[in-house]
């Protein structure tokens, strides 16, 4: 429990689900986090993750309200990380999903999306990477999708947003791997978190089943799956991986 013991990371979206779980594997492995994101309280019920890590763990924690959509919020956090000595690791987690087909998709539905999805992951990148610069070095982890990889007909726009998370993160490694910080992408498959038991609903529905059947793994995916990637891509076990985009989702894409 002592991978990242000299590490500061800022999670966005870090109130809830997979940004909650990372939340709390960074911090059982010695980091100090600061949670970014619109609210405090996770979306799918329970305590402030702030306030969870700082009971559960030896880590210091706290929450900055923080929307990613605003570069400004964005620096804001990473200047709340100075307290805890600077970021070392930048998760740009927050993201968002819509079901509404390509038809029905109007100029504000798009640019929000946009605005969430990439907007936030490189203003967020941009503010952490500045920081690493000058302390040589960090972590950037950006939060992708399978629906980066492959397009889908029921969510165009997200994985027009998600395809471009996934060359940000190629880009920026090439930019940014000579100053000594590493960029890469976690690309999720279907993952319990309240994105796919309600906004989009499939857990529980009867979509879950061709689901499940589509999975080799024959389950969905837990946001502490999410949590393991991301704390290999944030340690020393991964030095040699940049630009690279890891997928976890049961086997979903490849089979
Ligand atoms: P979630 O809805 O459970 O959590 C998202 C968090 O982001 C919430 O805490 C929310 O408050 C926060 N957030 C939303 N808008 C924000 C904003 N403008 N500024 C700051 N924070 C904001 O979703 P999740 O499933 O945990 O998704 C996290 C990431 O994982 C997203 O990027 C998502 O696209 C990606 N992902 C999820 C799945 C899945 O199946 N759940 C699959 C692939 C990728």
């Amino acid at each position: 429990s002592t991978l990242l013991t000299d590490d500061v990371a800022v999670v966005t979206g870090g109130a809830s689900g997979n940004g909650r779980a990372i939340a709390r594997r960074f911090a059982s492995e010695g980091a100090d986090i600061v949670i970014a994101d619109i609210q405090a309280s996770p979306r799918e019920g329970g305590e402030p993750t702030h306030e969870l890590i700082e009971a559960e763990t030896q880590s210091k924690a706290t929450f900055v309200e923080c929307d990613v959509t605003n570069a400004d919020d964005l620096e804001a956090a990473i200047e709340a990380a100075e307290e805890f000595g600077g970021v070392t690791v930048m998760v740009n987690n927050a993201g968002i999903f819509h079901g509404e087909d390509f038809l029905e998709v109007d100029e504000d539905e798009f640019d929000r999306m946009m605005d969430i999805n990439v907007k936030g992951v490189y203003f967020g990148a941009q503010a952490a990477a500045k920081r690493m610069i000058e302390a040589d070095g960090g972590r950037i982890i950006n939060l992708s999708s399978v629906a980066g990889l492959e397009g889908s007909g029921e969510f165009i726009t997200y994985c027009g947003t998600k395809g471009a998370v996934r060359l940000l993160t190629y880009a920026m490694a090439a930019r940014l791997g000579p100053d000594g910080v590493r960029v890469n992408a976690i690309h999720p498959g279907l993952i319990e978190t309240t994105m796919t038991t309600d906004d989009y609903p499939i857990m529980g529905t009867d979509a879950e089943e061709d689901f499940l059947q589509a999975i080799p793994s024959r389950r969905a995916g837990q946001p502490e799956d999410v949590a393991d990637a991301a704390l290999y891509l944030a340690s020393d076990l991964s030095d040699y991986v940049n630009g690279e985009s890891l997928v976890v989702d049961g086997g979903m894409t490849n089979t």
